[in-house]
């Protein structure tokens, strides 16, 4: 099974990988998780992107064409995965498939998480992440609250504000997303692969919708 998840920052993507990961056993393939573990490490890549993630811009299509790239081609490249908040932009799609043609593979569905840039606003500013890099552990104030206050569940660091989820930089990314993403879906919904899931419903709501769809 692959898999790839859009939508806007503040959608849930990432909490609906995790889940999809844990229930269907897929290779969980994040490209802003590996931007974010490439400025931890002060990599040349992580250099390179650190002001723009920072800003809420996106990186460039070919760093981050690349970084799927190797990761498909590596020897012991996982046959099954969801791609998390990648392709982005159209062109990102578009080497994506010529990656998958090369490597014979095939898509079984492209979802979409659809939210209002307001809830996806209080979505982003309520959210605390895991400082831990390798981690990757994402809460919610409100609907996933972590056991212990500020206190990763998965790992036990501390809990933090993401730089970018400020509302100033989560507007900006949200901008940025309605720009890029409109012809993607039309690209994924021309190839019969896009299926539209409602973000706002309950989490498990939400994994339920995408795992019916699956079977349809
Ligand atoms: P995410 O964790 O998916 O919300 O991504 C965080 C940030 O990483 C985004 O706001 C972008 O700056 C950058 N990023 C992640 N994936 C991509 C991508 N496919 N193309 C360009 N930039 C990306």
């Amino acid at each position: 099974m692959r898999l790839v998840l859009i939508g806007p920052p503040g959608s849930g993507k990432g909490t609906q990988a995790e889940l999809l990961v844990a229930r269907l056993g897929l290779t969980y393939i994040g490209t802003g998780a590996i931007l974010r573990n490439a400025i931890a490490g002060r990599t040349d890549v992580g250099q390179a992107v650190g002001p723009m993630l920072e800003r809420g811009a996106l990186a460039p299509d070919a760093i981050v064409n690349d970084i799927v790239a190797q990761r498909l081609r590596e020897a012991d490249r996982p046959d099954a995965f969801v791609l998390d908040g990648y392709p982005r932009t159209y062109a990102q799609a578009i080497s994506l498939d010529a990656l998958l043609r090369q490597q014979f593979l095939t898509l079984d569905a492209v979802f979409h998480l659809t939210i209002t840039d307001e809830d996806a606003v209080r979505r982003i500013t309520d959210r605390r992440s895991c400082a831990n890099p390798n981690c990757g552990g994402c809460f919610h104030l409100a609907l996933r609250p972590p056991k212990r206050a500020m206190i990763c569940d998965a790992c036990g660091e501390a809990l933090v504000i993401r730089d970018d989820d400020t509302e100033e930089t989560a507007r900006r990314r949200l901008r940025e997303f309605h720009k890029n993403t409109d012809p993607l879906l039309e690209h994924y919904r021309e190839a019969g692969l896009l299926c539209e899931v409602p973000a706002m419903e309950p989490v498990e709501t939400i994994t339920a919708n995408i795992a019916k769809a699956l079977r349809k």
